[in-house]
């Protein structure tokens, strides 16, 4: 689902940077999509991602995911199982109720995270620890591509966001440089 979201060039960008549109995202030639941040507050550039925890405990993890109540089971088998997560106090709109990501656990050993921000993520990342941290060990993180609208031919294309810790490893490389 998308919507057109007014904004003048002295307001607040809609992409999270904290900067005016006008000296953002106005300039740029690409329309991003962005989403609604967690309780309202604000929106967000959509980065489609997923963390992967593999050789999990499905048992343990299944029953600590199960007992949480702010996860929703919408299936579950012997050996996989579906939550998604509709965000601490529940946000709902003419729409219905807004699911924040979801956690899937495959053939009882792998578990997979998808939210569609880099906030969103580190919310469910946080979720997790919260609930899971003790028999999880670090995810691998991947990105799928994003659908944007190139400002002067209207045409919708596809590219690929940066990955979430690519600041962090340009700090790093920048360091080695030095
Ligand atoms: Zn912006």
């Amino acid at each position: 689902m998308s919507s057109y979201i007014p904004v003048f060039p002295n307001e607040a960008c809609l992409c999270g940077s904290g900067k005016r549109y006008g000296d953002c995202c106005q300039p740029e030639r690409l329309w991003h999509p962005v989403c609604p941040n967690p309780g309202r507050q604000g929106y967000s550039l959509v980065k489609l991602q997923t963390a992967t925890f593999r050789n999990v405990n499905g048992d343990v993890v299944r029953e600590r995911l199960m007992a949480d109540r702010r996860l929703r089971c919408t299936d579950t088998s012997q050996a996989s199982a579906f939550w998604v997560f509709h965000g601490d106090p529940v946000v709902e709109d003419q729409y219905g109720i807004l699911c924040f990501g979801d956690v899937e656990l495959k053939h009882n050993r792998t578990l997979l995270v998808t939210g569609m921000s880099d906030l969103r993520m580190q919310m469910l990342l946080a979720l997790l620890q919260e609930i899971a941290g003790d028999c999880l060990a670090e995810p691998r993180m991947s990105q799928d591509p994003v659908l944007v609208i190139d400002k002067n031919t209207g045409k919708m294309r596809s590219i690929r966001t940066s990955k979430p810790q690519s600041s962090k490893r340009r700090l790093r490389r920048r360091q080695r440089r030095r």
